[in-house]
Parts: C-alpha cells; structure tokens; sequence
C-alpha cells in the first residue's frame, strides 16, 4: 500500500507532510490536489521533507500525498535520442505537442519514452539461450547514426522462455519472457533505473584512449581521455558555451548527453534553439540523431536543476552499458550547487562554506564517481565509458569559491577559463599556466601509436616554453626588457607562434572548428623545427630580431589552421619546406 500522508507545510519547494511513516527517504511522492511530482529527502518521525519539482502555488497544508513506492527513476530505452527532457526526464517536445504551449502544465504525467511509436526489432538470442544482466537481446536502429542495443536489466537473468521475432513493436510490448528460477519474467525494452545510484558494471578500467575533441589546447594541452573527468571554470562570457558545444558537436563519444542548468531562461533558450539546427560534423547528419538534451526551463523551480544532473548521468551509463563511449556534458554545475544550497537553506540545514550544504563535496564526488571506462556487464566483453565535463561558473571568477575548489579535487582535468583572455580575443580562453591533466601520460602511448611517437617531447617542448615565457614577461614587468638575452627573446618569440599558430582557434571557423590529432601534430612540428633552427642560430650569434625577419613563411604558417584541411595534410610539406630553405638561407649569413 503506498503512503498516505497530509501536507503540513509549505515552504516554496520544499513541503512538509506528516501520516508518511511508512514512506521512504528518496522515494517519490505525488503532491497536493494537482499530484505535483516531488522526492523525500529527509523523514523524522512521521513527517517527510519533500522537494517538489514543480511550481507549489496554491498548494495547502491538509492536500494529500501519495507516495509511488518508488525512487526517482529514469526510464531507459529507445526513443530518447533526439529528445528534450526536463530534469525529471519529461519530453518536453511531446509535452508542447500535447499541450499546445511551450510551458509544462503542473501535475502533467508523460511518460519519457513513446508508448506508441513502434520500433523495428532485430533479436539477437534465441530460444532456450541462458542470457546475463547486461547481455544483448535485440537491437533497434533508433536513428541512422546509433543502434540501440537492448540489453538484459542488472537484475534479470535465467533461460529465455520466447523471444519476439523480428518486427515492429512498442517499448512496452514483450519481446521475450526469461525463466528466472522458475518464474516466468517478460521483458520489454524499457527498464528503470533509480537516477541517484550508479549502473552496474564488471569493471572499471584505467581510462587510455583520449577523447578528442579538436580542439587543440584541450586535445594536446590537457588532454581529456575517453571515461575521464573534467572541468571548466569560467566567468561570464570566457567561452564556457561554446567549449561545451563544441566537445557536444566534435569530441569523439559516440552519444552525448547535454545537461543544461542555465540560471536565465535565455542561457538555455539559445542553446535549444541551437542544438536541433547543429549538424553531425562526421556525417552532415542531424546532431541531435546522437545527442540527448535534459533542460530545465526557466520556469521551472530549483528542485528540478538538482535531479537533472542524475538523469543525464544514469542516461549516459545506460548507452555506456550497450557499449557506447558517452559524453555527459553539463553546464553549469554552479547553478546545480546553488540549488542544493536553496533546498538545503529551507531544509534549515546546517550551511557550510558559503551557505553550500556541508555534504557539497560529496555529492561532486559521488557524481565525477560515475565517470569511467568499464567492462560492461553481459556475456561477451565489451567496454563503454562514460566521460563528465562540466562548466563551473564562478561568481567573479573567483575559482577558490566552495564549488569550483571542490570540484577541482575530484577531476582529473581542469580548463579554465581566463576572462582576460577572452578580452584579448584570445579563443580558446584556458589559462595554458593554471589547467592541468592527469591523463597525459595515459593518452600519450595513443597518440605514439596512432600520430607520432614524436608527440609527447613536442607537447612537454611547448609547455615549457609557455612557462618560461611568463617567468620571462615577469622579469620583464620588473627591470625592463634590456634584460632579456638574445635566448630568452627567442623563447618569447617561440611561445608567441605557439600561441598564434596553435593555442588560438576559432570555432566559428569552418576548418580551424576541428583539427584532427594528425594536423595538430604538423602544427606541432612546424613549431619544433622553427624552435629547434632558430635556437642553433641564436646560439651562433644571430640575433633574434634578424630571425623573426628572415623567416617569412611564420605567417603562413599562423595561418595554415584555417586554411589546411584536415584531409589535405600534406599542404604541410610544402610550409615545412619553406621553412627548412628559409632557414638555409639565414644560416648563409651567420659569420
Ligand atoms: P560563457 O558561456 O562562458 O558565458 P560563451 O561561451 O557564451 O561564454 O562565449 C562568449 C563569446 O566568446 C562567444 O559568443 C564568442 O563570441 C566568443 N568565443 C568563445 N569561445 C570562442 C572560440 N573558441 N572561438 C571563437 N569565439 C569564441
């Protein structure tokens, strides 16, 4: 019997209702006269804590709750790709159908997935098979760029009684019955899985494949690897949006998942309006064929950003466990935090740093926890991963506040955004001083076997000199540039065409946007070379103003990021020529 309880108080989203003794913390409850859908998150005595996640005014005390009997669950299966789901995996395309307004109406129950579009199912097990949580039992071609897999529920198993032949059905149709000692349990291709706890999985691995993304300061610099984590702090207008949507548009996971928590309605406006207009970069395809987007509309309360990074995350370990490398995006994991910090508040909950409840750190902890590459349950190996990188919005940009600090302790990458960067027109904004990645070593013998076992010295090359730049500008600031050496101009010339040449890309650019690993490494070495043959020239005597002169092709080669297609590479030859003839000719004049 599912409980029964009266409304005490109301207090925004937070309701209080007692006769709820028998209910459970986390399980969701239907509340007041309208049902408004919430989630108990504190039980004394027979009262319940509820956060409701939908707008309670007008709601009174003496209303009934019902309990469901059941945690906040996402419902998984085919049908999500290319959906806009609210924080409770609501359609939010379907709700405006059905509604005929753009604004959810209170209390409206639709199902995440179609109940009756049908789906063409291709089984894959037979009769009489013994099948395993996690085993493949048919697949659905749910849009042209992603098969759906459905796999065998975690808590499922035993020989299969039938299996449904192939043809069309709906999510909710049987498509087969499995014997589990003894009793007979059909099987569908939806399943549940409780949002706020982690899908199982055999293994986890030590992430090893970078996540490429394109971008080259990300991919080079600090590189993110496929299961791995990262961040990225920024203040306003430093490029948070446009990393984040170009990870979500070129980076190398099969799926992405793109959770919005903007704070302004408009933030996420644009980003709707944007994203069913972006195309698959690979395949001209629609992007949104391989993409999931979990928003929270403006008009919706708080309650709503805080679930909405567990719907996106269990999402993304379903499409991991089919064997998918996912991306779950999400932006910003401020605006989450400040949620957990206004529920907390009418919780009267003890504040820690900042008013942030004290259990902050380990909610950011259990989330970047679900990150991974694993070996997926089911008979045969298989891998996915699930990839975290979230925007963090610091107020001012102050990156020592309670949120980003605490997030900086459970990634394993952190790009930061540096406004004054973004002022200086300096795309993308990462502070090449302040970011840093654990996975470089990782990712480095991918990039020695697939590019160039060159990679790893060049990349260390160019870090160093972008150090010993500002050390150099420092000195600069405080006794004046006489007293640089002819060397340490050198090096300030060098990281300038690192940053020129390579750091600096634009993303509205139709070739710079993406640079496959191969050009970043041409770039690399055009950059290697000129350091190598300048440094032996300076260390001849020839000063380096007589270098920046001599060697004209550097322009070109400033240039060349979007100009030079990623499949036509070998138009770097012929820059690396230049640039070998031009040196011979400078060497000529060394006396
Ligand atoms: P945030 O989300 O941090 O507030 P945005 O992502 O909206 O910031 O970026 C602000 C502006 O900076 C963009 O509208 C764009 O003009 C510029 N910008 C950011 N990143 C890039 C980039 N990689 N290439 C070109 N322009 C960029």
């Amino acid at each position: 019997m599912p409980t029964k309880g009266r409304i005490l108080r109301v207090n925004g989203p937070l309701v209080v209702a007692e006769g709820m003794k028998a209910s459970q913390m986390f399980e969701v409850v239907e509340v007041g006269d309208l049902g408004l859908i919430g989630e108990i998150t504190r039980i004394e005595g027979d009262r319940a804590y509820i956060q409701v996640y939908e707008d309670t005014s007008g709601i009174k005390p003496g209303e009934p709750v019902l309990g469901t009997g059941a945690p906040l669950s996402a419902e998984l299966g085919p049908g999500l790709l290319g959906q806009i789901v609210d924080g409770l995996e609501r359609p939010l395309g379907r709700i405006a159908e059905i509604s005929e307004s753009p604004f959810i109406q209170r209390g409206v129950k639709v199902p995440s997935l179609d109940r009756q579009k049908k789906w063409h199912f291709v089984p894959k097990v037979k009769k009489g098979d013994k099948v395993y949580p996690g085993d493949i039992l048919g697949t659905v071609q749910e849009t042209q760029l992603i098969e759906h897999r459905i796999i065998v529920p975690p808590n499922v198993q035993g020989t299969l009684k039938e299996v449904a032949s192939e043809g069309e059905y709906t999510v909710e149709e049987n498509i087969g019955i499995v014997n589990m000692n003894g009793d007979e349990v059909p099987v569908s291709m939806i399943q549940k899985w409780p949002a706020r706890i982690p899908r199982p999985f055999k293994e986890k691995l030590e992430p090893s494949e970078p996540l490429l993304t394109g971008v080259r300061v990300l991919d080079t610099i600090f590189p993110l690897a496929k299961g791995g984590t990262a961040a990225i702090p920024g203040p306003f207008g430093a490029g948070k949006t446009v990393t984040l949507q170009s990870l979500a548009k070129w980076s190398s996971a099969k799926i992405v998942i793109y959770v919005g928590c903007g704070e302004r309605g408009n933030e996420l406006t644009d980003e709707l309006r944007a994203f069913p207009t972006l195309k698959d970069p690979w395949t001209g395809r629609p992007l949104l064929e391989r993409t999931i987007l979990v928003a929270n509309t403006s008009n919706m309360p708080v309650a709503a950003r805080e679930t909405s990074i567990y719907m996106g995350v269990t999402i993304g370990e379903y499409f991991r466990d089919q064997g998918y490398d996912v991306l779950v995006v999400a932006d910003s994991t401020t605006r989450w935090a400040e949620a957990l910090r206004d529920l907390g508040g009418r919780m009267e909950e003890m504040p820690a740093e900042e008013g942030f409840p004290s259990y902050l750190p380990s909610r950011l902890a259990e989330y970047y926890e679900r990150a991974g590459k694993v070996r997926t349950l089911g008979n045969l190996d298989r891998f996915g991963s699930v990839t975290l990188a979230s925007a963090v919005s610091p107020p001012g940009g102050d990156f020592t506040e309670p949120v980003t600090s605490n997030t900086l302790r459970f990634v394993k990458v952190f790009w930061p955004l540096d406004v004054s960067l973004a002022h200086a027109r300096h795309f993308p904004a990462v502070n090449w001083l302040q970011g840093f990645s654990a996975y470089t070593d990782l990712v480095s013998k991918w990039w020695d076997q697939n590019v160039n076992p060159q990679w790893k010295e060049i990349r260390e090359s160019m870090v160093k000199t972008l150090i010993r730049e500002d050390e150099l500008k420092q000195i600069v600031r405080l006794v004046g540039p006489e007293s640089l050496s002819e060397r340490d101009k050198l090096v300030l010339e060098v990281a300038r065409l690192i940053k020129e040449a390579f750091l600096k890309q634009n993303a509205f650019d139709d070739i710079d946007a993406f640079s496959s690993p191969q050009k970043q490494y041409r770039i690399m070495k055009l950059i290697d070379f000129y350091n190598k043959f300048a440094t032996n020239l300076v260390e001849k005597g020839m000063p380096v103003k007589k270098i920046s002169e001599g060697i004209t092709v550097v322009t070109d080669i400033i240039k060349s990021k979007a100009i030079i297609k990623n499949d036509e590479l070998n138009k770097y030859d012929e820059l690396e020529n230049t640039l070998k003839s031009q040196f011979e000719q400078l060497e000529k004049k060394v006396i």
